[in-house]
């Protein structure tokens, strides 16, 4: 089979029922805003193809995945797939197992690895990758200077959709093991998450609360705008730390990188380690006491305002908009 000149290689991340994951959709639309989309799906259900196919991917490539190694055999197909496609750039997405896999790929092939854009161009010399650095505060870019580049995506950060195309080719990749050393898993254990609210990272919408929540009993008003919302809860560190969610709500620099379209911050300062993961979302709302809050400085829309009386005017007109 044979693959455009303009190629762009994506890995597919997948949840663990082995269909695409919801990060998906955006790296085939940076992928094609850059060239032609390929995507590699590894170990992943019929569905998961069916998915890459609908979302835009003009190929598919699939292999097999020895679920128990990890990362090994993803990076021996992925390998065996920039071999075949002989891509202009890899996409994979910014995930944990995507920049282990983006990491230990790059080693391998040689080639150069940028890692948390937030957007890909192209000029007459090749692929560029667009990063958010030092919380938000420079747009840089970053362009190897020979070879294919590795590009994680942050999620989130990509609006673009690729077409889909009609009749996709779908194609068995042959894979040879490398052999390299691989950590395996003894034993995997699935633990659900009750939880009708989307997951945080890739959210569209994401409503956070901080210190100015008070206690975990009041932060209940920022899972309450959430669901007005349909929207992801996230926290500031200060209010992990103070017990009212856990760790796996925190964004920012030591937390989750998120970049929805709506991003509301309720009692959140906006310390530069909270706004390096949130600054790139495409509006913010700050419900703030404070006028001089640093937040106020990158708030597309703000209130000052004490949370507790604003919050729930805002949850009840949301409300008597649905009637
Ligand atoms: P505060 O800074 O205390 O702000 C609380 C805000 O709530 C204030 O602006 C106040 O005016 C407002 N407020 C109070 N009551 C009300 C009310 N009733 N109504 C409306 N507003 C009210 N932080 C992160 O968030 N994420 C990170 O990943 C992260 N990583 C870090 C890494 C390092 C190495 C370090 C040193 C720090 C990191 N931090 C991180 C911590 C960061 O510096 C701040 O301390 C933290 O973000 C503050 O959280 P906050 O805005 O909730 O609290």
């Amino acid at each position: 089979m044979t693959y455009p000149d303009n190629s762009i290689l994506v890995l597919v991340d997948l949840d663990p029922s082995g269909n695409a994951a919801s990060s998906t959709a955006a790296l085939l639309g940076a992928a094609s805003i850059i060239g032609t989309p390929i995507a590699l799906i590894v170990g992943g259900s019929q569905a998961a193809v069916d998915q890459v196919t609908a979302a835009g991917a003009a190929a598919v490539l699939t292999a097999d995945n020895d679920a128990a190694a990890l990362t090994v055999p993803i990076v021996d197909a992925l390998q065996a797939a920039a071999a075949q496609v002989k891509p202009d750039a890899v996409l994979i997405s910014n995930s944990i197992s995507g920049r282990d896999v983006a990491g230990r790929f790059a080693v391998r092939s040689r080639s150069a690895l940028s890692v948390d854009a937030v957007g890909v161009s192209r000029d007459d010399e090749g692929v560029i990758a667009h990063h958010s650095v030092y919380g938000g505060a420079y747009l840089v870019d970053s362009a190897p200077t020979f070879g294919t580049p590795v590009i994680t995506l942050r999620q989130g950060a990509v609006d673009a959709r690729a077409e889909a195309v009609a009749s996709p080719q779908v194609e068995a990749l042959s894979v040879t093991a490398s052999g390299a050393v691989a950590a395996t898993a003894g034993a995997i254990e699935a633990i659900e998450v009750a939880s009708s609210r989307p997951e945080l990272r890739g959210a569209t919408r994401v409503v956070s609360g901080g210190r100015g929540l008070a206690s975990k009993e009041k932060f209940v008003l920022v899972e309450e705008l959430a669901d007005a919302l349909g929207a992801a809860v996230g926290a500031s560190r200060a209010a992990v730390d103070a017990g009212y969610v856990p760790q796996s709500y925190q964004v920012g620099q030591t937390g989750v990188s998120v970049s929805p379209q709506l991003y509301v911050a309720l009692g959140i300062s906006g310390a530069i380690q909270h706004r390096a993961g949130m600054q790139t979302s495409k509006n913010i709302v700050a419900i703030n006491k404070d006028a001089e809050a640093p937040i106020f400085d990158v708030a597309d829309f703000g209130i000052v305002g004490d949370v507790f009386a604003v919050v729930p005017q805002v949850i009840a007109a949301l409300a008597a908009r649905k009637k």
